[in-house]
C-alpha cells in the first residue's frame, strides 16, 4: 500500500513512514497531476480537501480529525492497515527512502557519543545521509502501537 499525503498532514505522513509505509507528500498544485500521479504509482491519496476527485483517483481518503491519533485510526478501521513489526524503522521520515544498516563504526562521531555507546545497530538514508539508530523511542513507539492495535 502506497499513499501520497497532502502536506497539511505532515504528521501523518511521518507516521506512515516510520510504519514501513511508502508515504509521499503532495503540494497544493493542479488536481489533474495529482490523480495522473495517483494512478500511474498506485497511491492512495489523503487529504482533507473535499475538492479531489473521488471518481478518477484509485482511492482517495478524506481525512476527517485534526489528531494524528485519530487520522491513523481512520486509516487502521478504512484500510485495514496492518503492522508489520519487521518493516517499521525502515524508512527515512525526512526522505521517504529505505535506510539501510551500516556498521557501528560508520555511526561515530555522526551520532550522539552516548548513543553510539549503548546502541549495536545504525542505519542510513542514503540520499540525506541522516542516520538512525532504534533509540528509546523505538520501544515508545511500539507500545504506541501495540494498545493502539488492540483498540482499533
Ligand atoms: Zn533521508
Amino acid at each position: 500500500m502506497k499513499f501520497l499525503v497532502d502536506f497539511m498532514l505532515g504528521r501523518l505522513c511521518k507516521w506512515l513512514r516510520l510504519l514501513g509505509y511508502d508515504a509521499e507528500y503532495f503540494l497544493p498544485g493542479k488536481k489533474s497531476d495529482l490523480i495522473y500521479r495517483s494512478l500511474k504509482e498506485g497511491r492512495i491519496i489523503l487529504t482533507r480537501d473535499t475538492k479531489i476527485s473521488k471518481k478518477k483517483a484509485i482511492k482517495r481518503i478524506l481525512i476527517k480529525s485534526d489528531y494524528i491519533e485519530e487520522q491513523m485510526g481512520q486509516l487502521f478501521r478504512e484500510l485495514d492497515l496492518q503492522i508489520e513489526y519487521k518493516k517499521v524503522f525502515t524508512r527515512c521520515l525526512v526522505c521517504n527512502m529505505e535506510i539501510k544498516p551500516i556498521e557501528k563504526e560508520k555511526a561515530r562521531g555522526r551520532v550522539p557519543s552516548y548513543v553510539f555507546q549503548t546502541q549495536e545497530n545504525f542505519y542510513i538514508c542514503a540520499n540525506c545521509d541522516r542516520v538512525y539508530w532504534k533509540g528509546t523511542h523505538w520501544g515508545l513507539v511500539k507500545e504506541w502501537l501495540a494498545r493502539y492495535k488492540q483498540k482499533s
